[in-house]
């Protein structure tokens, strides 16, 4: 097999949100360290300065109180004897013309003489940090005095090296810093994506076959409770589906068998017994009569099954619902007639509604058949059109025998007949109907008025082609 760089390497959410939170910590940890040493150095650098003025302003103080390089010697000695040996505190008084009046130390850092300068006022100075040599490093103020110049200078080893020492312990704080944050990060995102890994584990479980458990939830409310709730009603609705399919192939695979059965009967009884041509053609007739019925059956169920996959966009218009009633209305009202039936064109309202033609024309086709189909003889059959806000509202009554209430639930249910096979028809008629109105983002309810017979309501939304697709808000 060969080898793949891309898996061999690839990091688990764990370890890619670890990393980045350490890389993320550092970067501050570093930041703010380096902040804080900064300022602790300037803080040192500030307090030399300090040292340097005071020495500076003490030593021209004196110069221009004595006014005698001897005396102000003397004095010089004796303070550079007060302050501590480490500091080595170095002085020289230059004239004007920068030629050496006065040089008083223990060990003089100064290799060069003072290099000529003119300071632009007064209150001129120069501090600067000698630093030809990192080990003993000098640092150096040079003013003007009532003669010329002071150059003072004191060692800064004592402070450089306390600083060295707050870097070392800067360093080290970063270093466990690093690692106790990497740690925290790696124990959070252990924490955090647990849940996670419950879920993966249960969907494994979940996913074989014939385990009906559900994802693990925490009650605590977070987007990962919310993810496993959300996917458990996901699991949910396919289960129903799946099982809901599952019913509907055993029902169509039983009743498309019956009528199969019933045409084998019909010719093995044709082929046993010595028959006559008549026979025989009566036999082919009523087989016939069967594989027709079977057609019916297996196209009912192929429009069951489109219609609940949703409406094709290509096929979606604006219909004139009451153009449409009008039209079945005029179709059906010669085979109404026939059955001694009325059938009044419903009363015309200025509706549209968006939806396929051809699935709304069945709608009200299987509704009306039924209609005629189980109204007895001398009675009527009525659609009316009203409105609701947002919604266009057709009924249609009948003056049949209308339906017991026990069975009123189950007439909508796939393959169900009144009274099983005295009933004709598949069973599938209202089925496909409320099946085609939900896909049109409406319903259809039954009505058993106190007068007899049976209403259907069928409700749908109202739309025009600027509404956008129906079902949709
Ligand atoms: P089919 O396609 O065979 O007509 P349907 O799904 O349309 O089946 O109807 C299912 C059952 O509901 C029918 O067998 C009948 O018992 C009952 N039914 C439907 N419409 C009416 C009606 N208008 N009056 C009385 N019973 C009805």
């Amino acid at each position: 097999m060969p080898f793949d760089a891309r898996k061999a390497f690839r990091l688990s959410i764990g370890s890619r949100w670890v990393l980045r939170y350490t890389a993320a910590t550092t970067l501050l940890l570093v930041l703010l360290t380096t902040l804080i040493y900064h300022r602790i150095q300037g803080l040192v650098l500030d307090g030399i300065d300090d040292e340097l003025r005071k020495h500076t302003r003490g030593i021209n103080e004196t110069i221009a109180r004595e006014n005698n390089l001897e005396a102000v010697g003397r004095l010089l000695e004796t303070e550079i004897a007060s302050t501590p040996p480490e500091r080595q505190l170095a002085v020289e008084l230059y004239d004007r013309d920068f030629q050496l009046l006065l040089q008083v130390d223990i060990l003089s850092p100064f290799s060069a003489p003072l290099e000529p300068w003119t300071p632009s006022g007064a209150s001129d100075v120069r501090t600067y940090r000698e630093s030809r040599d990192s080990r003993h490093p000098y640092f150096v103020r040079v003013e003007q005095n009532a003669l010329g110049f002071t150059r003072v200078s004191i060692h800064g080893g004592p402070d450089l090296r306390e600083l060295d020492a707050i870097r070392d312990v800067i360093a080290w704080v970063l270093a466990v810093g690093v690692t106790l944050t990497g740690f925290i990060g790696w124990w959070l995102a252990r924490q955090t994506l647990r849940p996670i890994a419950e879920i993966t584990a249960t969907a494994q479980l979940v996913s074989s076959a014939g385990n009906e458990g559900w994802l693990p939830t925490h009650g605590t409310g977070d987007e990962l409770d919310e993810l496993a709730q959300t996917l458990n009603r996901m699991l949910e609705r396919i289960r129903l589906s799946a099982d809901r399919m599952r019913r509907f192939a055993a029902q169509a695979a039983h009743e498309l068998l019956t009528p199969l059965g019933v045409a084998r009967t019909r010719i093995e009884v044709a082929l046993v017994e010595d028959q006559t041509k008549e026979l025989h053609t009566e036999t082919l007739a009523a087989v016939l009569g069967d594989i027709e019925r079977l057609g019916q059956s297996v196209n009912a169920v192929l429009d069951i099954a489109r219609s609940g996959a949703g409406l094709d966009p290509d096929r979606v218009e604006e219909i004139d619902l009451s153009e449409l009633l009008h039209s079945l209305a005029e179709f059906y009202r010669p085979l109404a007639e026939d059955k001694g039936l009325e059938f009044p064109s419903p009363e015309p309202l200025d509706c549209s509604v968006l939806g396929d033609r051809g699935w709304l024309h069945q709608l009200f086709t299987n509704l009306i058949d039924n209609a005629i189909k189980f109204s007895a003889e001398g009675g009527a059959v009525r659609l009316t059109i009203s409105q609701t806000p947002g919604f266009v509202r057709v009924s249609l009554s009948d003056s049949g025998a209308g339906i017991a209430a026990q069975d009123r639930p189950k007439i909508f249910d796939r393959f169900y007949r009144g009274d099983g096979a005295q009933t004709p028809g598949q069973g599938l008629g209202l089925a496909l109907a409320l099946e085609i109105a939900r896909a049109h983002g409406g319903a259809i309810e039954y009505e058993a008025p106190p007068a007899g017979g049976s209403i259907f309501h069928v409700q749908l939304p109202t739309g025009s082609r600027a509404d956008g697709p129906p079902g949709e808000p």
